[in-house]
């Protein structure tokens, strides 16, 4: 079977891999139809996120069963399901302490990092980490279900209440997806900050935003302005500071090394809370049925699809040039995804 394959960084390669079979009776196979392209996949590709050499990437995934070992009992050849690809043991340290997010086997266990993910026709998973997709969603809408989770179990840690006066920075799928999560727990008015200007006219055009939901191209801090604050670009924590209210809520999900500076007696004397937020835990559940329902207009977010041999254009229009090796905001896209089979 053929799949994007990461050599080194900005080293991706279109390869010839073998088709994975049933070993244990707990396994499934699911044959990929969609797979989205994540901001993790960008920062494998340049060398920003350590992943396996040789490694086929992709995670976010629906498909169809097509073979199955003799215990598995959730599910039959020809259901179309969603994958869970975030493995946990259940068994370590960490899994027992119910922080399933941060299972100890993790960075052997990553699918599309450290062992093959999803860019490809096959992936072997256990019944474990599959879930139903609805009749009447496409394969693109359920693969959305584990950036979503993730953005549920960030929410869910923020304890948000519905009057918070709430800000957005970046408008890329996962700000979208807080977005579509605070609506959920009745944030019905907010701002996303979004840099790049043809991300904003796509998120007009397609009418991404409802109720008293608006846009702004900079973010410029003024005092008291917010009680919560997502940050999706991991480098605007200064200015988060500067712009929360006291007792406010600063929410981290994004993975970009650089250095902030904030004064420990702030956070102290505002009662600040920063709350950093990585992978899901326990949410993965909820963003399936909340994709299965279909209220999500998850359309209006997937605005780019590619099959297999297509993925440098649409990495390229995610702002990631393989033959230059650089990234931009020269961004065409909301979310992509990968058409496969
Ligand atoms: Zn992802
Ligand atoms: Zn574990």
């Amino acid at each position: 079977m053929q799949a994007i394959v990461y050599n080194n960084p900005w080293e991706i390669s279109i390869q010839e891999k073998e088709e994975p079979s049933i070993i244990l009776p707990d396994e499934v196979i699911v044959e990929v139809r969609a797979t989205g392209i994540c901001g993790t996949d960008l920062s494998i590709i340049s060398g920003e996120y350590m992943a396996r050499p040789q490694v086929i990437i992709g995670h976010e995934s629906a498909g169809v069963i097509v073979d199955k070992g003799a215990a598995v009992d959730n599910c039959q050849i020809g259901d179309r399901v969603i994958i869970d690809p975030t493995y946990y043991c259940g068994y370590c340290d960490n899994c027992r302490k119910g922080l399933r997010n941060h299972c100890l086997l993790k960075s052997s266990t990553e699918a599309g990092v450290s062992i093959d993910g999803t860019f490809t026709r096959y992936f072997k998973t256990t019944q474990r980490f599959i879930y139903p997709l609805a009749d009447a969603i496409p394969y693109e809408q359920g693969a959305m279900s584990e950036p979503l989770s993730c953005v549920l179990t960030a929410v869910k840690k923020l304890q948000v209440t519905p009057f918070m006066r709430t800000a957005i920075l970046g408008g890329g799928p996962i700000g979208l997806l807080f977005y579509l999560a605070l609506k959920q727990y009745g944030i019905r008015e907010g701002v996303i900050y979004e840099a790049s200007g043809q991300r904003m006219q796509l998120i007009e055009k397609n009418d991404v935003l409802t109720d008293r939901w608006t846009m702004s191209p900079s973010f410029v801090p003024q005092k008291n302005q917010y009680d919560l604050i997502i940050d999706t670009t991991a480098s605007l924590l200064e200015k988060s500071i500067q712009a929360i209210a006291d007792g406010g809520k600063i929410s981290l999900m994004g993975l970009r090394n650089n250095l902030q500076t904030i004064n420990p007696r702030e956070i102290a004397d505002r009662s600040i809370s920063i709350i950093g937020s990585i992978d899901s835990q326990d949410t993965f559940r909820h963003a399936v049925d909340l994709i299965n329902s279909g209220q999500l207009e998850l359309q209006k977010i997937i605005t780019n699809e590619y099959d297999l041999h297509h993925f440098d254009a649409a990495v390229k229009d995610l702002g990631c040039d393989l033959t230059t090796r650089q990234r931009s905001n020269n961004i065409s896209s909301l979310k992509s995804v990968i058409r496969i089979s």
